[in-house]
């Protein structure tokens, strides 16, 4: 079997290394409604607090480590005769620490970005309102995060890679966010045989040819191994 693979992940691949999903109970996401801390409103309101959260996940995220599923994904990355696609909704970095090449559609904490020029930068740790941008020296300095209600990046390119995958699998995403969740539906469309890879459940299951459910340490490193084997259609695991 080949054929290039694209792979959307999402919060959950990266729950395991101790990074809260949107849902978590008690995590950073919890404590800060989405509408002060994720959207261009919020930061324009109080750039401060935005920096403070950004900054707390930026050090949270510095500190974490890859797991099995990151390390697997990586490894179907180096041995799948074909491209494998890693499309990320996270902005962690985790799958750049295990080896793998990723397209952040939603950024990524590392980065800096200027709200008046657009220029990009490495991130210090800590980022203030009062940062300047190395290149125009307005003090517009916000995370190069994708915040609700704006564009993710690299659209196109990731349209092209969904209009011509063999197969496509979503791992550790609610299917809540879009353009993302409509991601299953294009590859489908396009011939795509389409996997699914969660903890649960979730409101898009039904667009998906099959289902692998339980924690993403478990079933990312047997799914891949079945792919790399060549068994991944004869598996019984659902
Ligand atoms: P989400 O929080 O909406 O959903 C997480 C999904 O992961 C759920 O469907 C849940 O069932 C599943 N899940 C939880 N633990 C799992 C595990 N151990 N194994 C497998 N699956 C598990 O996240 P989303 O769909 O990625 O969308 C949320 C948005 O939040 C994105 O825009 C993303 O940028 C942002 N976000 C990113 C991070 C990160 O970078 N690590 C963390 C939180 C939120
Ligand atoms: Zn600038």
């Amino acid at each position: 079997m080949s054929g290039k693979i694209v792979i959307l992940t999402g919060a959950g691949l990266s729950a395991e290394s101790g990074l809260g999903t949107f849902r978590d109970e008690g995590g950073l996401w919890a404590q800060h409604r989405i509408e002060d801390v994720a959207t261009p409103k919020g930061f324009a309101r109080d750039p401060r607090l935005v920096h403070a959260f950004y900054n707390a996940r930026r050090q949270q995220a510095a500190e974490a480590t890859p797991n099995a599923a990151h390390d697997a994904l990586a490894r179907l990355q180096q041995r799948w005769p074909d491209e494998v696609i890693l499309v990320t909704q996270n902005v962690d970095g985790l799958h750049e620490k295990a080896g793998a090449t990723a397209i952040h559609m939603h950024g990524i904490l590392t980065g800096a970005l200027c709200a008046a020029c657009d220029h990009r930068w490495p991130a210090p740790s800590e980022m203030t309102p009062q940062d300047m941008c190395p290149h125009c020296h307005a003090p517009a300095a916000r995370p190069d995060i994708v915040w609700f209600g704006e564009i993710p990046y690299h659209m196109e390119a990731i349209d092209k890679h969904l209009q011509d995958c063999a197969i496509f699998a979503a791992i550790g995403t609610s299917g809540q966010v879009y353009p993302a969740a409509g991601f299953v539906a294009e590859a489908a469309q396009s011939g795509a045989e389409t996997v699914e890879l969660n903890l649960d459940r979730t409101e898009i299951s039904r667009a998906f040819d099959s289902h692998h459910i339980g924690p993403a340490t478990d079933i990312v490193p047997r799914w891949v191994d079945s792919l790399l084997t060549g068994g991944a259609r004869r598996l019984p695991f659902v």
